[in-house]
């Protein structure tokens, strides 16, 4: 299989799109990280840890195609559970994925977006996604 997938890259600046407002920050990954992905690997959510300044974080990520580029640049976006200090644009993380959690999908209203991402966040700090279901 291809999880546990581990990977070191840079933080870039994506578009502020959703992130922050929704109350979910995402860390986006450099290029290097993105088009380094096993080629099997399906766009989705996923849960594993990330390190940043030495210190670990769980955390929950997407794999995903970027609408403002007409859906042809692949992003790689982390959110690390519990973290709350300052933007850290520009810094090394080093991350494992360790497993799926969903699929991508397109929601209905901005209410159900934010219920799945809470989901998303619980099932990633259990660190299982069969104890995630419930
Ligand atoms: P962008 O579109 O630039 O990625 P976001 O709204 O997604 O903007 O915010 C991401 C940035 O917020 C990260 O690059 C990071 O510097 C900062 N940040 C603060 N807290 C977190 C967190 N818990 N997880 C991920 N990034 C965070
Ligand atoms: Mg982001």
């Amino acid at each position: 299989n291809l999880l546990p997938y581990q990977f070191v890259g840079e933080v870039v600046r994506g578009f502020g799109r959703g992130g922050k407002e929704l109350g979910c920050p995402t860390a986006n990954m450099d290029g290097t990280v993105v088009n380094g992905l096993p080629e099997g690997l399906p766009v989705g959510v996923y849960f594993g840890t990330a390190k940043l300044d030495g210190k670990s974080y769980k955390m929950a990520m997407s794999i995903g195609w970027n609408p403002q580029y007409q859906n042809e640049k692949k992003t790689v976006e982390l959110h690390l559970i519990d973290y709350s200090g300052s933007d850290f644009y520009g810094k090394t993380l080093s991350a494992v994925i360790i497993g799926f959690i969903r699929e991508m999908k397109s929601f209905e209203s901005l209410d159900e977006l934010k219920s799945a991402i809470a989901m998303d966040i619980k099932v990633a700090r259990r660190g299982s996604v069969e104890q995630g279901k419930l």
